[in-house]
């Protein structure tokens, strides 16, 4: 990041952001394209908070403003997700390494999910800041949550809320035969992977698990993320802050 740039901390839902918005210090809210912006500092640090909005488009217009209009120099992204690995269990936190859109396809004219004119279908994530973020959960988690676990690899986005048996066991099948063996699915990241990619910004995201993305992962949705997810996004982006905040000194 350049001098006075802001972090930015993108939440995919209002319930995560909200915790966050009151430890903003110096909190000014500026509304631009219908959604809202919140400037300030967490732990001394310049940030400004926004919801991604919900599926590829809506994410990947919020990381476009956030980085054209309010000079972000950094993105870090927390939402939740469906598991797709085996040993992923609700509960758990998954920081992504990388991201892949398992709804695009242009084949036969490009390999499946191969993004045109990038020449590749998986967009990595900043390796010292997910390190630094992987800290954070790993920290956060063993004070607060020591029953979760946290995982790092690939997260699959599409514009599609999976729930159902069969639909995600054909979307793990699909993934791993194609050589991309995804932890999670959700509907942004990878959108967000791609604008931080066009314009050079470090990005890193972990998403905790929220359903297994089978016929009950609309159930009792809600309440696990205003209840779980909420408090883990909170609790991991507040000491991710102080820490980057005392290596600044
Ligand atoms: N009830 C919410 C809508 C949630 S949509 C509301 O009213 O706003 C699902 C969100 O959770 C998206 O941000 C998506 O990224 C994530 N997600 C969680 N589980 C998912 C799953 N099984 N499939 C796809 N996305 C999922």
């Amino acid at each position: 990041m350049r001098p006075g740039q802001r972090l930015a901390i993108l939440s995919a839902l209002v319930d995560e952001q909200r915790g966050l918005i009151d430890h903003l210090q110096g909190s000014e809210r500026v509304e631009h394209a219908g959604r809202q912006f919140w400037l300030g500092q967490l732990h001394g640090v310049p940030v400004v908070l926004t919801v991604s909005r919900i599926g590829k488009v809506s994410a990947s217009m919020t990381a476009a403003i956030l980085v054209e209009r309010f000079d972000a120099g950094a993105i870090v992204f927390t939402g939740v997700a469906g598991a797709l690995g085996h040993e992923v269990q609700v509960g758990d936190v998954v920081v992504a390494q990388d991201f892949l859109q398992h709804d695009l396809d242009v084949s036969p004219l490009f390999a499946r999910y191969e993004v045109p004119a990038y020449g590749r279908a998986r967009f990595a994530c900043h390796p010292q800041l997910s390190q630094a973020l992987l800290q954070a959960v790993q920290q956060t988690l063993a004070s607060d949550f020591a029953q979760a676990r946290v995982h790092q690899g690939l997260i699959a986005s599409g514009d599609r809320f999976v729930n159902g048996h069969a639909e995600v066991q054909a979307l793990r099948q699909r993934l791993q035969q194609d050589g991309h063996p995804a932890l999670a699915v959700e509907m942004e990241g990878a959108a967000v992977a791609q604008v931080c990619a066009d314009h050079g910004l470090p990005y890193a995201a972990m998403r905790t698990i929220s359903d297994r993305a089978d016929d009950h992962a609309h159930r009792d949705f809600a309440l696990f993320v205003r209840e779980v997810a909420s408090r883990y996004a909170q609790g991991i982006i507040m000491r991710l802050l102080a820490d980057l905040a005392l290596r600044g000194r």
